[in-house]
């Protein structure tokens, strides 16, 4: 089979909140009958128990799958290769697969367990990078390794979240990746807009191979239902955790409505959401963070409250 006739897997990768399920969004928003009818599959891995970034893709276009519950790079990589598997016997197949990491993935092992099947190859991985929380977690020993591989691994770069980051930022960063991976094209993403053909189409010819091992990713996660909690009092307890927590995500309801709330790169944020909010709540955070236990009792109101 020639390799024009396969089809095409993009991986999206990038660190915990750093703009993955935004592009996606805007990406499957170019790909309905007045856009060229591309038939897109996409898979969607959330880290945490209950997949959050799947509920936040805006609408259905073409075929979604929820991949939730851990890491498709490691602990549920057997789900991922059946997931897989399932997809190349659709008639007729999709145009291209896209495949959101998780935010601690590792991409070129993703890209190994797409080697499945023979009717599959690479397009391309793209890594997002947080130009105002690239300086934190670059330089984190916990974070370093895990980080440095994902933006290795790319064969596009996008630098994103640039209005939150100052223009000595930005330039550094940009520098920086030129600096140590010259010829990888590099661009800057605001709000997860950028034309699907940059992203698409990036015709790697990588060959990866089946990953080898097993690996761990030391991170720990608790995901529940908020039912009604006021804002301010989520904010505040979310700031009782920092420096620990990477990434707090939540499609949450309390009297003022339905709201979505963000914890990334260090910054808390809400958005009122305009549909039926499921109060999921995930929180991620490096092992100092108090344990699933202690976070159910902190997330939970007492009924004095
Ligand atoms: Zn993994």
């Amino acid at each position: 089979m020639q390799a024009a006739q396969k089809v095409p897997l993009t991986i999206i990768s990038g660190f915990l909140g750093s703009g993955k399920t935004s592009l996606l969004n805007h990406l499957l928003t170019q790909t309905g009958p007045s856009n060229g009818g591309r038939r897109i599959t996409a898979l969607v891995n959330d880290f945490g128990a209950l997949n959050i970034d799947a509920e936040l893709i805006a609408e259905k276009h073409g075929n979604q799958i929820a991949l939730a519950n851990g890491c498709v790079c490691c602990s549920i990589g057997d789900d991922l290769m059946r997931t897989f598997i399932e997809v190349m016997q659709q008639d007729p197949l999709p145009d291209h697969i896209i495949i959101e990491a998780s935010g601690v993935a590792e991409p070129t092992r993703i890209a190994g367990f797409a080697a499945v099947d023979p009717q599959m190859r690479l397009d391309g991985i793209v890594t997002l990078v947080d130009a105002a929380a690239h300086h934190i977690h670059s330089k984190d020993p916990h974070l370093a390794d895990n980080y440095a591989k994902q933006i290795a691994a790319a064969h596009l770069l996008l630098i994103s979240k640039t209005d939150l980051a100052d223009e000595k930022q930005r330039a550094a960063l940009s520098d920086e990746l030129r600096a140590s991976y010259p010829g990888v094209p590099l661009a800057e993403i605001t709000h997860g807009k950028m034309p699907i053909n940059v992203v698409l189409g990036l015709n790697t010819d990588s060959e990866i191979p089946h990953p080898q091992g097993d690996i761990e990713h030391d991170f720990v996660q608790w995901a529940g239902h908020l039912s009604d909690m006021p804002r301010a009092e989520l904010i505040a307890k979310l700031e009782t955790l920092r420096p620990h927590v990477l990434r707090a995500k939540g499609v949450l309801r309390d009297s003022e409505g339905a709201y979505v709330l963000h914890l990334a790169g260090g910054r808390i944020s809400t958005e009122a959401y305009a549909r039926d909010a499921s109060g999921h709540f995930v929180i991620i955070g490096k092992p100092q963070m108090p344990d699933a236990a202690a976070l159910a009792k902190l997330f939970t109101r007492s009924a004095a409250a």
